[in-house]
């Protein structure tokens, strides 16, 4: 990928995973070539490891970009969602999704972005920025240690969880408004585990999960991936690593450990708005994920794709006035498709989260008993909720009223 970085585009985009690439990718397909657009990232978007356990339905992505065998790792037929006294509840169907090879998707998408014209840069670290009188934002960029500036009327920004971009510039306030909710998650690449190849599993429970779950998801060959994610509140209680590596010894004690990565997931979608004065925000950096799923790749690209789309159109407007209804119209597409059904699903997650471990194995019994085929995940959902009565009450919102 190229290296000598301009002094002016029409966009930089700051960060290229799935948001940042998918922004880009959009930018130079609808603009025909015409926007001038960079791409940055500190690292190559492919490099191992990606801090993910990479599971996306395939439906979803497909609405974004064309899946390709070379980057699938595996295709699923169904879930295990495990109770906390280990009962399993199989779930198949046809088709649910795809274990990623995200460091070879990554690639292709930035391959594509390079060949629609964008300048990909992936040594380059965007450390600050400013608004400068002419009204273009001026991004200070590190390589190698050397600092230099490159400037843009449009910034976005996808830098994934816990983005700082923002931060200390008083016009973007209003983008750092409301509660990222960012959690740790943990996973381990492991060997020597048997597991079915083509089904996810889930893995419920309060001694190792509280506010969260657990899960095995198969990878390459012999490997799988165990990991969890836990509301923020437990962590002083159950350092994610330290459960990990318990949960392990407990309950895959001929495992063999190769490697333990971390991440957060922003979980927090609040009502803040997603772009500011030619400043947009985009994925994790947007806290686009899911609260509940924690999934927040094919929201990335969702939201990359929105981001995209309004950005051109921002350079094009004539006023002021116009940008900012492009503005909100970015926040609005985005709640459209997706940020409402979030909102919704944080206020699930609270009640969700109280769920006792006697309700999920109650649940997980009587699910047993059903036949196969008449597990559907509605059934599976509305077991757990009948099983649990406090959960019932709270949740009587979401249920009885739309
Ligand atoms: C452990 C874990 C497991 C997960 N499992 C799943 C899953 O199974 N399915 C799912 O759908 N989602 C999963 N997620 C969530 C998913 O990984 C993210 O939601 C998704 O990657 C968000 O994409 P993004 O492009 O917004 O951000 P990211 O993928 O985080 O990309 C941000 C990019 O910005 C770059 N960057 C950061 N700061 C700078 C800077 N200052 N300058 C330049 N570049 C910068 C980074 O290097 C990175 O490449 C998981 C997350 C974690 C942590």
């Amino acid at each position: 990928m190229a290296q000598n970085l301009a002094k002016e585009y029409d966009v930089v985009v700051c960060g290229a995973g799935p948001a940042g690439l998918n922004a880009a990718y959009t930018l130079c397909s609808i603009s025909d070539g015409q926007c001038r657009v960079a791409i940055l990232d500190k690292k190559e978007p492919w490099r191992e490891p990606v801090s993910c356990a990479e599971a996306v339905s395939k439906k979803a992505l497909e609405q974004f970009w064309p899946s390709n065998e070379a980057w699938i790792r595996q295709h699923l037929d169904g879930v295990y969602f495990t109770s906390p006294d280990g009962t399993k509840v199989d779930f198949t169907q046809d088709d649910c999704g795809y274990i990623l090879n995200r460091a070879l998707f990554h690639r292709e998408m930035a391959e594509n972005v390079e060949k629609k014209g964008a300048f990909c840069h992936f040594s380059a670290e965007c450390k600050s920025l400013f608004r400068d009188a002419e009204g273009f934002w001026n991004v200070d960029v590190c390589v190698d240690g050397v600092t230099s500036s490159v400037r843009a009327p449009v910034i976005v920004d996808a830098t994934g969880p816990g983005a700082k971009l923002t931060q200390g510039v008083p016009l973007l306030e209003a983008l750092e408004a409301g509660d990222t909710d960012l959690e740790p998650a943990i996973f381990a690449i492991v060997e020597n585990v048997e597991h079915n190849p083509r089904h996810i599993e889930l893995l419920f429970g309060n001694k190792y999960f509280p506010g969260g779950y657990g899960w095995v998801f198969p990878r390459d060959n012999n490997t799988v991936n165990i990991g969890l994610v836990n509301g923020r509140k437990f962590l002083r209680t159950h350092s994610p690593r330290a459960i990990l590596q318990q949960f392990l010894a407990e309950h895959y004690p001929s495992a063999v450990v190769k490697s333990i990565h971390g991440g957060a997931i922003a979980c927090g979608q609040s009502l803040k708005p997603l772009a500011v004065a030619g400043f947009f925000k985009s994925g994790d950096a947007a806290s686009c994920v899911n609260p509940i799923s924690r999934s927040g790749i094919v929201e990335a690209l969702d939201s990359g794709h929105i981001v995209g789309e309004c950005a051109w159109k921002w350079l094009n407007a004539n006023s002021t006035t116009e940008k900012e209804s492009i503005e909100a119209e970015t926040y609005a597409r985005w709640m459209k498709v997706q940020g409402n059904t979030h909102l919704r699903l944080c206020k699930a997650k609270l009640a969700f989260s109280s769920i006792q471990d006697c309700h999920f194995d109650k649940a997980a019994h009587k699910l047993a008993r059903i036949p196969q085929k008449k597990r559907t995940l509605f059934r599976i959902f509305f077991t757990v909720l009948c099983t649990s009565p406090s959960l019932l009450w709270k949740m009587r919102s979401f249920v009885f009223v739309r």
